[in-house]
Parts: structure tokens; sequence; C-alpha cells
């Protein structure tokens, strides 16, 4: 059995994995079976291993971690909608930045493995969504978080006081470089007011840097970010994000399963209740000063496709991609050993040790780096491993689920 529940139930990472069902072409291929078995509702998964013509073959590998969604059969009990998915690994991060610390959810796995599916769904079918209306039943976690944050926001803020800033950028990584999904000429594009030559000079813009702030670490500079006010126009982003992200994957031959996309979320709260304290000569700008305002950035990421890149035949481009791909990702898993080491060391520590200093590689990708506030400290990580349950699949299943152990 490999193990992969986290340390203790108030771990700051989580880990996930969710089942995708076998898909028409798989289904039509005779020789193609459904090898992951989820038992009942428990958080244990099997992987039938091996060909009949493998030595391997017959080999079952056991897996637990701390959620499993099976999203394989809807006449199933233990059926996990995109709902149910939702529920148990993002929402809890409603709560996390409401109380001002930071959280990240990521989706890694193979290409084709479901995570655009998880992370944002069917968008097709959720134009309702962009006049404001309720996620669509396949819209994925990254419009149903946001849909959920802003009924939060009108619910605390008929309770309480509350000034609520919330802001929104958009980025692809791409061979370790940064492009901006929502520039002001993205959104000109969007909705038709950019030339085709404006478009293609946005194509070819120089990539982003990163520099550190020294209170809020490492951000992207001259990056865009907008503010929103509401479900709907934050929803229009999203929008306006995604179409050049595909716009930029046709151009490109699929780019979008090679590059990882990170939609961030900003939300400043400042609490206008505690001027009560304050005394009417107090200047409007130390009145200011002296609210509370809570920050907090939610980073949820689609990573690029996990699989192996095979160097063979592939030309100069596709062999650096391969080797950014394989960095980050690479640097991505050895963070979270390195930070799942830590806790598991302060945790069996002596009292009052305090958190021992275990090195975490941060710097050896733009990822991670850029990732630092929302992976370590008191931030929340959820991870969710996408899977297929296809025969033809079982190799990159298993080095997915032995990834997703790692956190453990
Ligand atoms: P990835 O982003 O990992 O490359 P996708 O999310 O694009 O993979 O999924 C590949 C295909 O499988 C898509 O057609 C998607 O709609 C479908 N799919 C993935 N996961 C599920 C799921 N849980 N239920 C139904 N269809 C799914």
């Amino acid at each position: 059995m490999e193990s992969c529940l986290s340390v203790s139930e108030e771990s700051n990472m989580i880990v996930a994995v969710r089942v995708r069902p076998l898909n028409a072409l798989e289904c039509t291929r005779g020789q193609v079976t459904n090898v992951v078995q989820v038992h009942g509702n428990s958080n244990e998964l099997t992987v039938q291993a091996g060909s009949s013509a493998d030595a391997s073959a017959g080999v079952t590998h056991f897996f637990s971690y701390d959620q499993v969604y099976y999203s394989c059969d809807p006449e199933r009990k233990n059926f996990a909608c995109q709902a149910k998915v939702f529920e148990g690994t993002a929402r809890p991060l409603i709560d996390t930045a409401f109380e001002g610390y930071n959280a990240c959810l990521f989706a890694y796995g193979q290409t084709g493995s479901g995570k655009s599916y998880s992370m944002m769904g069917i968008e097709a079918l959720d134009d309702a969504a962009l006049d404001g209306g309720p996620p669509h039943d396949e819209a994925g976690i990254i419009p149903r978080f946001c849909h959920e944050l802003f009924r939060r926001i009108e619910a605390v803020k008929s309770q309480q006081q509350l000034q609520v800033e919330v802001e929104v950028s958009y980025f692809e990584i791409y061979n370790e470089k940064i492009h901006d999904l929502l520039s002001v000429q993205h959104a000109a594009a969007a909705t038709g007011e950019s030339t085709p030559i404006q478009q293609q000079q946005q194509q070819q813009r120089p990539a982003l840097k990163v520099r550190e702030h020294p209170i809020f670490g490492p951000y992207v500079v001259d990056l865009s970010a907008h503010s929103v006010d509401s479900y709907s126009a934050l929803r229009n982003w999203l929008a306006v994000g995604n179409s050049q992200r595909a716009t930029a994957s046709t151009a490109m031959n699929d780019k979008s399963s090679r590059s990882h996309s990170i939609f961030n979320i900003v939300l400043n709260l400042t609490d206008l209740s505690s001027d009560d304290g304050l005394s009417s000569d107090t200047d409007s700008s130390t009145a200011s000063s002296l609210r509370q305002t809570r920050r907090s950035k939610i980073s949820l990421v689609d990573l690029a496709g996990s699989e192996r890149i095979s160097v063979s035949g592939s030309n100069g481009e596709r062999i650096r991609e391969g080797v950014s791909i394989n960095k980050s990702l690479l640097t991505l898993g050895k963070v979270i050993a390195a930070l799942a080491d830590s806790r598991k060391a302060s945790a069996n520590g002596p009292l009052g040790s305090g958190t021992p200093s275990t090195f975490v590689p941060y710097r050896e990708s733009v990822l991670t780096w850029l990732l630092r506030e929302n992976l370590g400290g008191n931030s929340k990580t959820v991870m969710l491993a996408t899977i297929s349950p296809a025969s033809i699949h079982a190799d990159e299943t298993l080095a997915t689920l032995r990834y997703a152990c790692k956190a453990r």
C-alpha cells in the first residue's frame, strides 16, 4: 500500500485524486479496460498494472490519499460530479482566504486526464455565468470558486462593515517564460476592438520578468491586474484569458497542454467597524492606517501535462519545452516534498522546537518561485491529481499517483 494521507488533519496540504471516465474512443477499443478501482466511499484506490505480455501483468498497486473522487460512472453511489469535487477540494479555501491566508490549488496529471475539465469545466455550457447566473453543472473549480467567493462577500457585507477589494490576474508559463493573458490588448481583442496586427504584436510581446516584493514576495513585473466587483465581471475576465489561451494554443499545436496556467485572485478585506474606537480628531489617513486589512492571494493552477516527453523524433523546440516542463514539475515535486518533510519534522520534534529549517528549492523554477507565498508558511495547498482509468495509460497513472505521494 502506498499511503499518501496527510500527516495530520490540520495539515496545510491536502492531496486529492480524481479518476475520469473512459472516453468514447477508449470504450470502442476492445482491448482497453478500466484498471483503476475505488472501493466504496473509501479514499483508497487500486491500479491493476501491466498488459498480459508484460512481466508485471496482474500486479495490483494500492494507494490511499486524503480524498479520492471517482468520476467514472454516474450510476455508482460514490460518483463524484463537478460540484462534489469543488465542495471537497476548493470550498474550504474560501474560509482560508477570509481568514487572510494564502491558498493554492493545482491540478497535476498527464494530458487528457481531466485537469482542465476539473479546473474550468466545459466553458461553452457556462454562458449563463457571463450574465452573473450560477455556474452550470459542468462548470469546474475556478468558476465555482469565484461564484462562491462573491456569494460569501455579499453575505459578510450584510453583517459587517467591510470594504472588499478583489483583483484578478491570469498568466501562462511556457518554456519558463511568462505571458499575460489579460493585458489591455487582450481585452480589446476579446471585444473585437483591436486589429489583427495589434493582436499579432501582442503575441510577440516579450516575456514578463519576476521580481521580489519585500512584503508580498515574488511577483510578475507589469502583469495586468483587474479590479472586479461582481461574479459576472470576474467571469468576463476569465473568458478573456481562456479565449486568449485557446487562440495561442491553436496557433502553436496545442500549446496549452504544454504550458502552466495560473489564475490569481487577491482578496483585500478592510474592517471599517474598527473606526468606532477612533476619536473625531483622528485624521482620515491615520484612521485608514489603523483599520485592519486582511490580504489573501489564491492561485488556481492548471499545470502542463506531466507525461514524459519522448526525446526521440522531437525537434529542438519540443526538446526545450520538455526540459522546461520537466524542470518545473520536478521542482514542484521537490518543493512539496521538502515542505512535507519540514511539517513532519516539526510534528515529531520536541515541543517548542519550532519549525526546522528544511531547504525548499523554490527558486529552481519560475512556477515554484511565483507560488512561494501560496505553498509555504501558513498557506493552504490542495493538489488534485487527475488520472485516466484506461489500461493503455497505466504507466502514466502510476507515475502521477507516486508523484502525489511526495506531498505526504
Ligand atoms: P487535460 O486538461 O488533463 O489535458 P481535459 O480536462 O481536457 O484533460 O480532459 C480530456 C477530455 O476528457 C475532455 O474532453 C474532458 O471533457 C473529458 N473529461 C475529463 N475529465 C472528465 C470527467 N471527470 N468527466 C467527464 N469528462 C471528463
